[in-house]
Order: structure tokens, then C-alpha cells, then sequence
């Protein structure tokens, strides 16, 4: 499948979802966390397709801003939604998700009414995750205090906190078990996403089972998570046509159409974006990727072995989370990419 559209890949690059794959991986991860509430995280990858492969394994949706409260609730009237996020505005407040995740006791004051869970921001151990949701995000736990001191108009419904993203399932128990003993008995306990994704080595999956085990094993009634980037991130592909391949002081480069506008995420995570190549073969070489952008920075893949020809297909793996929804498309006005869903690829 994958194959087909790359033998037909024209000039434009294409992004190609397999929602059956999303489907099943959807369906194995709502299974190993059974008894555990799960939220997808809207902002890891929004695509309304995306979003209906999901919904029926998901009890809800994170959404972190009003564009994507909108979004979701026009898409699935009805579905619990969880609305997060710093920094939201007198128009973001005047919405009524399932819960808030307040931010700051000011924004607990300008709530009318509603449901809320308080964002904590737990100085922890986050040793070996990619990124330490620290700084602004949330309150120490002397703001989360003032809150429940506070006289509110919402209802205090229990708490909510993403500390760190790229951890595996034991360092994610573990967070969740400090973030659980900052939760009053009987309080509902939100723990964010953050599940690690190898781009390194997409065969090493995140431990769902372990994780659900690890969960149900803190013994709290009602207790969430949130995941973004391991739900979507396997089941998206850009697919992209060698335009040139050359040597320039001594180091190979092949020229990719479409570039880091279209696929961000090597440039954010710093990484090489792993790849398949539909092409004539010959040696392998070591050889940077780059894309149509002119700025040196517009790199896929630096320094690794591949055999690239003109004409060749690239077909970059992990692309359905944080992917094309973070880039910025209008840059150079090069053509935006086509779309494909289908199901099922080898
Ligand atoms: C981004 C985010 C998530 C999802 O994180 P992933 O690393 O994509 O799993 C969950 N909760 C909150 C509050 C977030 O900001």
C-alpha cells in the first residue's frame, strides 16, 4: 500500500495515515488500561480522521486551547473534554468542558461555574525524560493550597498534572504515585501523558500493560491519563521524492521535495527521523536528508546510511504526532502536502 503510493508520489509530498493501524493500536492500548480513563491528548495531532479512528476507544479528549475545544466539540457533540493548557483567555473560560484544569488561582476566581481539577507542578525526579514539563506550567503546591482555601464557584473535583514526557512505564508509575498522594481521598487524579516514543528504534514500544498494571495498582477511584505523541505518532508517514543528490565539501546531501515545514518534528526533538526508502537501491552511503528549505536547518536526517537516488521515494516513519500540525507550512510558499488515509499498511 504504502509502495503504491509511492510509485505514484508526484512533486507534492504527501502525509499518508493508516487509520486501521490507529484502530488496532488504539484498541490494544484502551484494553491494557482497562479501569483507567483515557483522554487523548488533541494537541500531539488534531486531524479530524485521526480524531474518529480514536474516539470510540477514548473516554475523552485533552484540549488545550479554545480553537481546539472548538474543534473537538463540533466534531463529537457531547464527548468529555478536558481543557487545559496556561494562559487562557476571558472567552476560554466562558466554555463548559466536562473539566478544567485550572492553571492559577486567578483563573479559579474568574470561573463562574464548572468542574475543575487543580494543575500541580511537582518539582520531582524526571531523570531520563525528554522534556521536564517545569517552569510556568501549574502551582506549587502553596498555590494549589490557596485554592482550596479560596471560596469558588466551581467545583474543586480533584487534581491534574503532566510533569514530563519520554518516560517509560515504571518512571510513569512512579510519577503518578507522588502526583496521587497530593489528591485528597476520593478526588479524581488526572496524570497527563508523556508515555515514551523511540524514534531511535520504533520497534521499542512504551509498556502499556505494565502501565495499567502499575495504575490500577495505586488503588485510586478515578484516575485519567492523557496520551498524545505514543498514541499517533506510529501511524503517520511523509512521503517524499529525491530531487538531487550531491556532494558539497566532501559531504553527501540529498535534496528532498517539501522539507522541516511540512515534518517539524526532527528539528524540535533533534533527531533523525527514521525512514524506509521506495527507491533503485545501490551502495549505502552516509548521507544527510534535507528538504527544499533555504536555511541550513531544514535537515530530516543527518549523517546516516542510506542508497538515495534522484527519483526515489522517502517515505519518513513516526510522522502522526506533533508532525504537521506543529510546522510552519507557509514558509518559502512551497505546495502544502496531499493527504491519504488508508487502512492498513505492510
Ligand atoms: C502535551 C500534553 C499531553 C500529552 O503529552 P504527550 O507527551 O504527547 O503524551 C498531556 N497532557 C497535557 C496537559 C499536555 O500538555
Amino acid at each position: 500500500m504504502i509502495a503504491d503510493l509511492a510509485a505514484r508520489l508526484g512533486d507534492v509530498p504527501a502525509y499518508v495515515y493508516d487509520l486501521a493501524a490507529l484502530d488496532a493500536h488504539a484498541a490494544r492500548v484502551r484494553a491494557a488500561t482497562s479501569g483507567i480513563e483515557l483522554y487523548y491528548a488533541v494537541k500531539a495531532n488534531p486531524d479530524p480522521a485521526i480524531l474518529r479512528t480514536l474516539e470510540p476507544h477514548v473516554d475523552g479528549f485533552e484540549v488545550s486551547s479554545g480553537g481546539e475545544f472548538d474543534h473537538v466539540s463540533a466534531l463529537f457533540p457531547g464527548k468529555r473534554l478536558a481543557f487545559g493548557g496556561p494562559g487562557k483567555t476571558a472567552s476560554d473560560l466562558t466554555r463548559r468542558p466536562y473539566r478544567f484544569h485550572v492553571e492559577s488561582p486567578r483563573e479559579l476566581d474568574l470561573l463562574e461555574s464548572g468542574d475543575v481539577l487543580l494543575r500541580v507542578n511537582l518539582r520531582t525526579e524526571t531523570a531520563g525524560a525528554a522534556l521536564a514539563m517545569s517552569g510556568p506550567f501549574g502551582m506549587d503546591p502553596a498555590m494549589v493550597a490557596e485554592c482550596r482555601r479560596r471560596p469558588a464557584k466551581a467545583r474543586i473535583r480533584g487534581i491534574h498534572a503532566h510533569l514530563a514526557s519520554g518516560l517509560d512505564a515504571a518512571a510513569l508509575t512512579g510519577l503518578a504515585k507522588t502526583i496521587a498522594d497530593h489528591a485528597r481521598p476520593g478526588e479524581e487524579v488526572c496524570v497527563g501523558g508523556g508515555m515514551a516514543v523511540d524514534y531511535a528504534d520504533p520497534a521499542n514500544l512504551f509498556d502499556w500493560a505494565a502501565y495499567g498494571e502499575g495504575l490500577r495498582g495505586l488503588g485510586v477511584q478515578t484516575l485519567r491519563i492523557e496520551p498524545g505523541r505514543a498514541m499517533t505518532a506510529y501511524c503517520g508517514w511523509y512521503l517524499t521524492k529525491v530531487l538531487d543528490v550531491k556532494r558539497v565539501h566532501g559531504e553527501l546531501f540529498a535534496i528532498l521535495t517539501g522539507g522541516t515545514h511540512h515534518l517539524r518534528t526532527p528539528v524540535t526533538k533533534g533527531h533523525d527521523q527514521p525512514f524506509t526508502v521506495f527507491g533503485s537501491g545501490g551502495p549505502e552511503e552516509e548521507v544527510t536528508l534535507v528538504g527544499q528549505l533555504c536555511t541550513p536547518k531544514d535537515v530530516f536526517a543527518r549523517r546516516v546510511r542510506a542508497a538515495l537516488n534522484p527519483g526515489d521515494v522517502v517515505a519518513f516513519a513516526m510522522a502522526g504526532a506533533y508532525a504537521y500540525n506543529i510546522s510552519h507550512h507557509d514558509f518559502l510558499m512551497h505546495p502544502k502536502p496531499e493527504f491519504h488515509y488508508v487502512s492498513g499498511m505492510p
